[in-house]
């Protein structure tokens, strides 16, 4: 069973300084998207559903077990790592007792000492099941009230101090965005990822992936980000491509309706969206993987 909890993946990608993609999945279609591109990749791939998409679909248990069985039915022989995106406490602890092999800790709401208490918690709850852990600081900017805003920048010690609770990997506020990225846009803050970096022993995640350019990206990989969260991306393709299939009226050519056909060539795009993703970001192909963990 590819099944694997995130640990060895990312610090391999750190080692080998190319990043491994994080993929939000909503339902079985993009689940087997996903799968299916990182098969074809011949990449290990993390898949991640957030507490709003669990909650959609059904619940952790659901969510592990879909993956879990697609994986079996599609013949996946990559690395799957089933993660937890965002989540809280008791989501956190939901998702470990569900069997996600990884999951995020998102206390960046909280005031910091108690983030550090609970991540600590986790922590505990998660290695004695072999899971990875993910922790945030600084946060992560988006959009609210309408206004996008960049988020908090992380800070270095705050960094250094969640690092010692033994999470297993750090995303750090440096600037980017959930959602699509205004015009006015100032970029990634490079010299706080150097920082951050070099005082904290990790392997490194940006959130926000989808919409921050290309070169800027190459260069976050480069200075030790290896996990890279991609979900807006993804949606704005799988939308675009039912538009154009409705739009063109082939739901109403024959049996065009049926949903089988209706969401094939939002599940292609996706598909294709990922593997595009995977191709420029340097995911090492797997038979290299082992050597290097
Ligand atoms: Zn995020």
């Amino acid at each position: 069973m590819p099944l694997v909890h995130g640990t060895e993946i990312f610090q391999a990608a750190r080692k080998g300084h190319y990043c491994v993609g994080a993929f939000n999945t909503n339902n079985l279609e993009w689940t087997r998207a996903i799968l299916g591109a990182a098969q074809e990749k011949n990449v290990p791939v993390l898949i991640q559903t957030s507490m709003g998409a669990a909650k959609y679909m059904g619940g952790y248990e659901l969510c592990q077990k879909l993956i879990e069985a697609t994986v079996k039915s599609m013949d996946i022989t990559v690395p799957v790592i089933i993660h937890l995106d965002h989540g809280d406490y008791e989501a956190a602890k939901e998702a470990i007792a569900a069997g996600y092999n990884s999951v995020m800790f998102d206390g960046h709401d909280l005031p910091f000492a108690e983030n550090v208490e609970k991540t600590k918690e986790i922590v505990k709850l998660a290695h004695a099941k072999g899971i990875s852990v993910e922790a945030e600081v600084g946060s992560i900017g988006g959009e609210e009230d309408g206004v996008v805003g960049e988020g908090e920048l992380a800070s270095v010690e705050e960094a250094k101090e969640l690092a010692a609770t033994g999470i297993d990997f750090l995303a750090a506020g440096i600037g980017n965005i959930h959602g699509q990225y205004p015009a006015n846009w100032t970029g990634l803050h490079f010299d706080r990822l150097k920082e951050i970096g070099e005082a904290v022993d990790l392997p490194l995640v940006l959130h926000g992936g989808s919409g921050i350019p290309q070169d800027q990206v190459e260069k976050a990989i480069s200075m030790g980000i290896s996990k890279l969260n991609i979900n807006t991306e993804c949606q704005l393709s799988f939308a675009k491509a039912t538009r154009e299939y409705i739009e063109a009226g082939k739901d109403q050519e024959g049996k065009g309706y049926d949903p089988r056909k209706l969401l094939a060539p939002g599940t292609k795009a996706i598909a294709d969206t990922v593997k595009e993703i995977i191709g420029w970001m340097g995911t090492k192909e797997v038979k290299m993987v082992p050597e290097e963990i």
